[in-house]
């Protein structure tokens, strides 16, 4: 089954495009959703956060502070590095496990830090999901759950602009509206399907 690699920075559109190609009945595997799943209360990987970054990184309840998490790596790049080296290898396996259970002419991987992590050798093609800095911005803060800071500090850290286009087999420019991206989603679909059937 051949794997297209989705990516592109914060708020450019990787869930938008994701949902797009899951409407055409493309099976999608998300890595910030198994991120998530990992980390429910009682598996490994929480437990080696708490290890890691002591216990009041969880509340009351055992769950994961996530956004102290986050705050904590975005201005500590050890602490970054250190989760990561939790996180990555258990996702790496989850994503494995789920692409061995699709059937499917390709399917498409969303992982936002697919360049960063050097991930590309997973995946066959690299889909990115491109948009200006000032865009990227104003949806995120759009979407409402991130101050200027923090999107700027994430932004900060993600690969540039530049270095993900040039990683990119296929570009999708998300600067129009939701109609335009259908267009290029639904293109790529066909090119996608026939370039598997090859
Ligand atoms: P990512 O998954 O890359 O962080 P999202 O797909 O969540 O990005 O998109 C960021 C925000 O921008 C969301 O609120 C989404 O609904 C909105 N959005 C995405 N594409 C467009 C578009 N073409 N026009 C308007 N809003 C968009």
């Amino acid at each position: 089954m051949l794997r297209i690699g989705l990516t592109g920075g914060i708020g450019s559109g990787k869930t938008t495009v994701a949902d797009a190609f899951a409407n055409h009945g493309v099976p999608v595997i998300d890595a910030d959703i198994i991120a998530h799943e990992l980390v429910e209360p009682g598996l490994p990987a929480l437990e080696s956060i708490v290890k890691a970054f002591g216990d009041n990184i969880l509340d009351k309840k055992g769950h994961l502070k996530r956004n102290k998490l986050r705050e904590l790596i975005l201005v500590d790049e050890g602490k970054r590095r250190k989760l990561e080296s939790i996180l990555h290898p258990a996702i790496h396996n989850e994503i494995e496990t789920r692409i061995n259970q699709i059937h499917a002419a390709y399917c498409i991987l969303v992982i936002p830090l697919l360049i960063e992590t050097r991930l590309t050798d997973m995946v066959d093609k690299v889909l990115v999901v491109d948009v200006s800095k000032n865009t990227q911005i104003e949806r995120v803060k759009n979407r409402g759950k991130l101050s200027e800071d923090e999107i700027q500090s994430i932004i900060g850290i993600q690969c540039s602009r530049e270095e993900r286009l040039k990683a990119a087999n296929e570009i999708v420019t998300n600067e129009g509206t939701l109609e335009d991206l259908a267009i290029q989603i639904a293109h790529l679909h066909q090119k996608f399907q026939q370039f598997a059937s090859t």
